[in-house]
């Protein structure tokens, strides 16, 4: 795995689309029991070279109930967004994770997990890539108890999710405990 990382860390493929350059964000180990699968870093990430320490990370880390103790040990989580790298801003967001990407690193980095870990997948760029579905993201997650015990559907955790959530008062009171107590299951707390 070791080896493997630092290749991706060098990795330059995309680097004429970025436009803050290539800054590859990944943390993962042999051992690692749950791989959070989201779709690429932000600025934020990219500037501090740290994925979730930010709002977002911070909602997250509530939903699974875990410190950033337990987040950014790798034996725990891995992180393994759809792009390693910050992707550029459209005038609605975040671009997409470069599509060169996934099917480049991915495979080959989860050939490396010792055990079947748990895949948490993270908004609707890491849902059509594992699951190859159709369905809309709130489908998905009203449905979340069919993609397990190998995959954890979520919305992505950013402020910008309130609405959705908001409106989907069932996710806060019906899948979170249930995600909590996977997580709990497979890190054995
Ligand atoms: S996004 Fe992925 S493929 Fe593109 S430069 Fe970064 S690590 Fe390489």
């Amino acid at each position: 795995m070791k080896g493997l990382l630092t290749e991706i860390r060098n990795c330059t493929v995309c680097k004429p689309f970025l436009p803050l350059g290539a800054n590859p964000i990944i943390s993962a180990s042999p051992k690692s029991k749950i791989i959070l699968a989201s779709q690429a870093p932000g600025r934020i990430a990219h500037e501090k070279s740290i994925a979730w320490d930010d709002p977002s990370g911070r909602r997250l880390r509530e939903w699974l109930d875990v410190d950033e103790e337990l987040f950014y040990n790798a034996d725990n989580f891995a992180i393994l967004p759809l792009g390693f790298c910050f992707p550029g801003k459209s005038k609605t967001g975040d671009l997409p994770p470069r599509p060169e990407c996934a099917p480049l690193w991915h495979q080959q980095v989860v050939e490396k997990f010792d055990e079947n870990p748990l895949y948490i997948l993270i908004g609707n760029h890491a849902q059509s890539y594992y699951l190859q579905d159709k369905l809309t993201l709130t489908k998905r997650i009203q449905n979340f108890e069919s993609y397990l015990p190998n995959y954890f559907v979520l919305p992505h955790p950013s402020p910008v999710n309130h609405f959705w959530i908001n409106k989907n008062k069932w996710f806060l009171t019906d899948v979170i405990p249930h995600l909590q107590l996977e997580i709990k299951r497979r890190l054995q707390l």
